[in-house]
């Protein structure tokens, strides 16, 4: 009997952390450079006594200054253990209607996970046919809103007059702009909070901040809405963040020279990827995140991905309806990026 009364979910599936570290590794979008030396620095100086002590609960010393940063409030401000974790506290706090949440067909493939594991109800509104979202899918009634900008896999990007245009269509419903990319081109929608009350912003230290292994992700909205997530929080876990992601994560916002100097390299390599993409034969979307999608006009994905994968490359292949001629190739170093376009201009020429 108690195995019908299992929660039966279907996972999330994460791209693959190879064992063996010798790969180049393009294939889940983590940033190709190290944090700030003064995470190192911290590292090094890390007090081992605070360990055995709870973390704070409020995580104020990062609250704190992920608030000075932004220049908001620190009751404006929610931490999590990465922003997989702060979204899915968003979809149990907010997502409660007997109405559908909205989000694209194409998009990060956890939101559709989230939502059965809570049993929230959702439509999934198509992407036009250059992958863009269409704004007026999102004009109808709805239990709750949530897309990345830029969009994931398609690195697409929206302008902020086309959030403000489902904001003010969705003054009953909330909205959640997930920025995990936001720093490597986009506007951000942090310009609006002062004006919607029905928005959510939510940030990682993944991708831009080089500190994926560190599990750090933060919401900003207005303090209704944040003190609605820290009352859910907790209730289920009063120490999400750790000790160390406290201390880590405060240093890595102080630096922001540091952060800055690096997505702008990641942001140039980009851009000369674009082009080397496209003499080999390459169509690319317009980029504004860490990773191109790109589709070739006449060598399958998926055998360009079982390709490179037995050559050391890791790239990600969805083979899902609408992108399973495409490939999401997350921008390394400039070293990376001329060992894959090496390997291309042998394996695409004579494929
Ligand atoms: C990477 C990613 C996240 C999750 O990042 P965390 O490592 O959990 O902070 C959330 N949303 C999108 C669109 C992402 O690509």
């Amino acid at each position: 009997m108690w195995k019908d009364y299992i929660r039966k979910v279907v996972p999330y599936t994460p791209g693959e952390q190879p064992k063996n570290r010798k790969v180049i590794k393009l294939n889940t979008n983590e940033n190709p450079y190290p944090p700030t030396p003064k995470v190192a620095k911290a590292l090094e100086d890390f007090n081992k006594d605070c360990l055995r002590l709870y973390p704070d609960p409020t995580a104020s010393a990062l609250t704190k200054t992920l608030a000075d940063y932004h220049g908001v409030d620190e009751d404006e401000v929610f931490v999590g253990v990465g922003s997989d974790d702060v979204i899915a506290m968003a979809f149990l706090t907010f997502f409660n209607s007997d109405k559908p949440i909205l989000f694209p067909d194409i998009t990060y493939s956890f939101y559709s996970v989230w939502a059965d594991l809570y049993r929230i109800p959702y439509e999934r509104p198509a992407l036009d046919k250059d992958f863009k979202l269409v704004k007026e899918d999102y004009y109808k009634e709805n239990g709750g809103i949530i897309f990345p900008n830029p969009n994931a896999p398609t690195s697409l990007a929206v302008s902020l007059d086309f959030i403000e245009d489902i904001l003010k269509h969705n003054q009953d419903s909330l909205v959640i702009v997930d920025e995990a990319y936001i720093d490597f081109g986009g506007d951000s929608a942090l310009a609006l909070l002062n004006k919607y009350e029905n928005l959510l912003v939510i940030r990682t230290f993944s991708k831009s901040r080089s500190m994926a292994g560190m599990r750090i992700g933060y919401a900003i909205g207005n303090k209704f809405l944040i003190k609605a997530l820290n009352d859910v929080k907790y209730s289920y876990n009063s120490y999400t963040m750790n000790q160390t992601s406290l201390v880590f994560g405060k240093e890595s916002v102080l630096d922001d020279n540091y952060f800055k100097e690096t997505v702008d390299k990641i942001v140039a390599t980009r851009e000369h990827a674009k082009k080397r993409f496209e003499e080999l034969g390459f169509t690319c979307l317009d980029s504004k995140a860490n990773f191109l999608f790109v589709t070739h006009k006449c060598v399958p994905a998926k055998q360009i991905f079982t390709q490179l994968k037995e050559n050391g490359i890791f790239v990600r292949y969805f083979d899902s309806p609408r992108i399973d001629n495409y490939l999401r190739v997350t921008i390394g170093t400039d070293e990376e990026m001329e060992a894959l376009y090496k390997f291309l201009e042998r394996y695409v020429v004579n494929a």
